[in-house]
Order: C-alpha cells, then structure tokens, then sequence
C-alpha cells in the first residue's frame, strides 16, 4: 500500500522539523552562501552598516532603512522568506538596532516595536512571520517591547507584482489594529522591504485611527 502525504501536512512537518534542521546542518551564509554563519563577516561588513539611511517618512515621524534592497540585503532577504531561513531574522532584526535608535530618538515616549502584519497564506505556507521574527529580534537588540497590534482586514496579493496605482488601491483600508490590544503611545513599525511606502503608511492611518500619537518606520531595505 502507498502513502501519499498531502502538501499540507509536508509543510506543516517541514515547518515543525525547520529547528532541528537549523541545528543539525551547518548554517550557511544568507548572502555568499559560505559556510560558517548565518552572515559571515565579510557580508556583515559589505552589507550591513553602522549608520542607518534616512527614507521619505511618508504618513510618519521619520523612517530609515540599512540599505537598498539590490544587493547583499536583497539577497539576505530572499533567503530568509523564500529560501526557508527564518534565523537570518535574528541577524537582520538585531542589525536594525541603530536604525531604531535614530528613528526614535525624538520620540516623546519608548517607542513599542511592531511589525507589518504579513498576510495569513504567506505565512502559512512559509511556517513563519518574517517579520514578527525581524521585530522579536530587534526588541531583544534594542530593550524595546515588541506588540504585534496590527491584523489585515482581507488577504491581498503579492504587492511586488503590482503596478503603483493598483498597490494604492490594494492597501486602501487593508490593516486595522487587533481587537482588545492595549495601544502605546509610540511606535516603530518593523518591515523587510520598503517600496513606494505605502504600505508602512496604511499601517501608520490604521495605528492613529485607533490613537497611537506618533508612528515612525524602519525596514530592512529600500528599494529604489
Ligand atoms: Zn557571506
């Protein structure tokens, strides 16, 4: 008699076994592929620097990112959600640190961190919240609480393929905060890529239509 196992349950052993796996093979570098370290030195020191690039703060109080997304964060990216990765979530996460720091440095309160709320199917199907991870990781660099107070109001499409106009349309309306959550005063809202930034300001209108007084973003990359 044959076993056939439904992709479902594939994905969901994959995804319970995904630790053990991270522990038993050796880590390889999330940008050259080199083994050694989930981010080997020489990445580190090409890829991520010591001061964060100020971005358009569109809809919010200041936004920076490490870099632009072509290259070696693009790369490192890449790996962490598609390549099934999620420890590369703590190195970048705990490389956002001066990020935060100049972000919120004029904030009025301490800043809570919270990521951009991913859409459900992506992280079913990868096992894991990017960024949540990225978030959780720099709280623990920076001492700064992290609260995942955003949720999607409907499942979208993957933005990257969309036309500017049709993101527009695509993130009208499309976060709100979580029912029950108890609201900061300030926030850092936590994401991998930034494009147009519109996504980081659908999540800065949801967060001030529910309170928040002051909202500023940080993210990984940029793209150009
Ligand atoms: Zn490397």
């Amino acid at each position: 008699m044959m076993w056939t196992i439904s992709p479902n349950v594939q994905r969901l052993v994959l995804s319970a076994l995904a630790p053990v796996i991270e522990l038993l093979a050796p880590p390889r570098c999330g940008i050259c592929d080199c083994e050694g370290a989930l981010l080997c030195q020489a990445c580190r020191a090409l890829w991520i620097p010591t001061r964060p690039e100020p971005v358009p703060a569109t809809g919010l109080r200041a936004a920076a990112a490490l870099g632009p997304y072509e290259g070696g964060l693009g790369t490192a990216i890449r790996t962490l959600k598609y390549g099934g990765v999620p420890g590369l979530a703590r190195e970048l996460g705990a490389a956002l640190r001066p990020a935060i720091a100049h972000v919120a440095r004029n904030a009025p309160f301490q800043a809570t961190l919270v990521p951009i709320p991913t859409d459900q199917s992506r992280v079913h199907e990868r096992g894991f919240d990017h960024a949540l991870l990225i978030a959780e990781a720099a709280g623990l660099a920076c001492g700064a609480p992290v609260a995942q107070l955003l949720v999607r109001t409907r499942p979208t499409p993957p933005l990257h393929t969309a036309h500017r106009d049709e993101r527009a349309a695509i993130l009208d309306g499309v976060m709100a905060t979580a029912e029950a959550a108890t609201l900061p005063a300030a926030v850092v809202l936590i994401d991998d890529v930034r494009t147009s930034g519109a996504t980081m300001r659908e999540a800065a209108r949801a967060l001030h239509a529910s309170g928040v007084q002051w909202v500023a973003g940080v993210s990984v990359a940029y793209e150009r």
